[in-house]
């Protein structure tokens, strides 16, 4: 019987980061991936820190602990910048993110937010009209003011996606396409996959996003994972003007410019699920409705035409990374990160590697361990 040391679950950014991690600390890595709704492969690129106004409307019982975990966006931002300098480049531009205000009320959500987000160690100012207009004269006449979080930024995933695997395929990770059914541990972890390969393994990591749910229910877990259809869209190429990732106070938007001159355009409007195992269909009024407020934004949008929409699946927990080993099964760790994944991916991979080979992890887990899940 073979033993391999480490059996990474799930391809996107986190199990790939996590495979990377292991396999340069010496680990012999093989990652298994059911190639199906990652959020990683669908994402828009925004490094987020500051607090999403979507996420506070839409999970107010989880704003506190997205609150708690500020700091971990400040270095999951700094553990893209060095992935960037080794194994990109990504085209990631750290440059501030802007949340606009329509309104003085809107401005008063910003203040407040900004004081609470600075109390956590975040660099954030109020802008007034005029003051945008030096950073951003290309905003709609409407707006009357934004936070600028400085340290936000973008990069472009399909870049970072496509290194991030060469990078793991060059170190020797086994790379194989197939659906992890079942687990057990009885000393070693034994894996079964839906193609009928059974793997041996000294440590299992489980970054498998929406699919962690159920391969740990017979560990006692009860993980309050859900799948989140969302919406994406991409124009044309526009005139290099949009420097900083820009969000609304109220209003689900995120859009950013990619060094093509392309405009993403997201930010969490619903997409239609069509289950976990089929990809998410692409609703109309989501389209329309996205376009239509990134157009109100900034005006110049309204101009260029959508070359591509599409839908991805993103994973919603409880607003906190899940990061640690299972209670009971310690060799089997998991990795799922918080709201905004994409930006703590990386982090979060190299977390679960260092806990999979031993190795003081690059923050305190703690707060995140599994154990807070226990039936
Ligand atoms: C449209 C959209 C836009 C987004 N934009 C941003 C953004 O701009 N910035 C940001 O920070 N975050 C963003 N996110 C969130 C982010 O993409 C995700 O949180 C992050 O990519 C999750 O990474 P992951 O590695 O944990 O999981 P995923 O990338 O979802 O990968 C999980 C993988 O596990 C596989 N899997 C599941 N079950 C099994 C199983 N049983 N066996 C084998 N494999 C399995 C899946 O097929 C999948 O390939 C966005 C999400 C979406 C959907």
């Amino acid at each position: 019987m073979e033993t391999i040391d480490l059996l990474v679950v799930g391809g996107g950014i986190v199990g790939l980061t996590a495979a990377i991690a292991a396999a340069e600390g010496g680990a012999r890595v093989a990652l298994v991936d059911a190639a199906i709704n990652a959020g990683s492969n669908a994402n828009a690129g925004s490094l987020h820190v500051q607090m999403q106004s979507r996420f506070i409307r839409l999970f107010p019982d989880q704003a506190p602990n997205v609150e708690a975990s500020l700091p971990l966006y400040l270095s999951a931002v700094k553990e893209w910048e060095r992935l960037d300098r080794e194994i990109g480049p990504f085209e990631l531009v750290r440059k501030g993110g802007l949340m606009l205000a329509e309104s003085a009320e809107q401005m008063a959500f910003l203040e407040q937010k900004a004081a609470r987000e600075a109390r956590q160690g975040l660099h954030v100012d109020l802008l007034g009209r005029s003051e945008l207009d030096k950073l951003a004269p290309w905003l709609g006449e409407q707006i009357v003011g934004a936070e600028l979080c400085h340290d936000e930024g973008k990069l472009n995933p399909l870049v970072a996606n496509v290194r991030l695997r060469a990078r793991a395929i060059e170190l020797g990770v086994d790379m194989q396409i197939d659906h992890v059914t079942g687990l057990g541990q009885q000393g070693h972890v034994t894996v079964h996959c839906a193609s009928g390969r059974v793997h041996h393994c000294d440590k299992v990591i489980l970054a498998a996003a929406w699919g962690v749910g159920s391969l740990v229910q017979g560990f006692g877990l009860d993980l309050p994972v859900r799948a989140e259809p969302l919406h994406m869209n991409i124009t044309e190429a526009g005139a290099g003007q949009i420097n900083h990732l820009i969000q609304h106070a109220e209003r689900s938007i995120t859009l950013k410019q990619f060094g093509s001159g392309q405009i993403v355009i997201g930010g969490g409007w619903q997409a239609q699920s069509r289950g976990n195992q089929d990809v998410p269909g692409v609703l109309a009024q989501s389209l329309l409705g996205n376009i239509a407020l990134a157009a109100r934004l900034v005006p110049s949008i309204g101009q260029l035409r959508v070359i591509r929409t599409w839908a991805g699946m993103n994973t919603t927990l409880d607003g906190k990374s899940l990061l640690g080993g299972v209670p009971g099964a310690e060799r089997i760790i998991l990795a799922v990160p918080g709201d905004a994944g994409y930006t703590l991916g990386p982090l979060c991979g190299r977390a679960a590697a260092c806990l999979a080979l031993g190795n003081e992890p690059p923050l305190d887990i703690d707060p995140f361990t599994p154990g807070r899940f226990s039936a």
